[in-house]
């Protein structure tokens, strides 16, 4: 979430750390959590496969990917492969310290990383240099900034080596997967990864909680992957935010999504396209979430669905 982009704006939440949850047999979830003062880590959904773990996004915070060593450990398996959902900090981070510590495994993702490197993440650092230099000699304040810096300069570890490039069913050490990728929606390319044996879609940022969160997205483009998500015969959603989905809080979810891009565009005031998804998505927002989800929809309202023409138009390539 409160991507790379605006880092200052959301320092908001504390939850504390949880041990993974068996969603499935076979699939556990390690939930991302947000770190009072830093930046949050993605949830990270693992599956057993005949051949080792699949890790599905890895975290940004060396806590968060420690927690999934720590995973591999107790189920005495390597990490045979890692698929990122899509290259912002909190999913693809937890690459470099995995790919150290198991130095074989497959990363898999879209190529989209490449051209982050060089446009977003570029203009992320140097906003991360100016905000260390402001800062002078407050440790406090520039360590984080800093490990965000040294995840940026570690480039190629955060890079796939099997870029995926199409839809399709491909098997991952050794188990059956649907690999989806869709184009320009949360950013420049998107995956998600369904398995069929237990029905659980991984869905990466393309779902999250409390909010949508549009720092790179196409909205329109992102409203219609949503739509192909729901054709998927998933039982249970892990979103790249917040808790597992049913098919029913999923059908909430797009229906929220839908009704929040239709308000932006209308003339409605802010504030009542914010009560409308506070409303709509109800009973998915915890209580604990609230004033986290109206601070996101405060600043992606004006900044990105109501942004000027030019940048929608950039980030849905047309
Ligand atoms: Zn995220």
């Amino acid at each position: 979430m409160k991507h790379p982009g605006n880092f200052l704006a959301f320092l908001l939440c504390v939850s504390s750390a949880e041990a993974a949850t068996d969603v499935a047999p076979g699939v556990d979830l390690i939930p991302g959590t947000f770190v009072a003062g830093t930046q949050p880590d993605g949830n990270t959904v693992v599956f057993e496969a005949p051949e080792g773990l699949v890790v599905f996004d890895t975290g940004r915070h060396r806590e968060h990917t420690q927690k999934i060593i720590d995973f591999a450990n107790a189920a005495k398996k390597p990490i045979v492969a890692i698929v990122n959902s899509h290259w912002h900090l909190d999913h693809v981070g937890g690459n470099v310290m995995l790919r150290k510590v198991y130095p074989e495994a497959r990363v898999y993702a879209s190529g989209a990383m490449d051209d982050a490197l060089r446009g977003f993440l570029a203009n992320y650092r140097a906003q991360l240099e100016d905000a260390i230099a402001k800062a002078g000699d407050d440790a406090t304040k520039t360590a984080p900034w800093k490990a965000e810096i040294a995840l940026i300069d570690a480039g190629p570890s955060l890079a796939p080596d099997q870029r995926i490039a199409e839809s399709g069913t491909r098997a991952i050490a050794g188990r059956t997967f649907r690999v989806g990728i869709e184009s320009r929606a949360v950013t420049a390319g998107d995956v998600w990864l369904y398995d069929p044996a237990t029905r659980v879609l991984a869905s990466g940022d393309l779902v999250t909680l409390p909010a949508p969160l549009f720092d790179t997205a196409c909205p329109e483009r992102w409203r219609e992957a949503l739509g192909r998500l729901e054709k998927v015969d998933f039982a249970t959603l892990i979103p790249g935010h917040g808790a597992p989905m049913s098919r029913t809080a999923f059908a909430t979810y797009r229906r929220a999504f839908d009704r929040l891009l239709r308000c932006a565009a209308s003339k409605n005031a802010k504030s009542v396209c914010a009560d409308g998804w506070m409303n709509d998505a109800g009973s998915l927002i915890p209580s604990s979430d609230e004033k986290l989800a109206r601070s996101l929809l405060d600043y992606y309202i004006d900044g990105s669905l109501r942004a000027k023409p030019q940048a929608t138009d950039a980030l849905c390539g047309s």
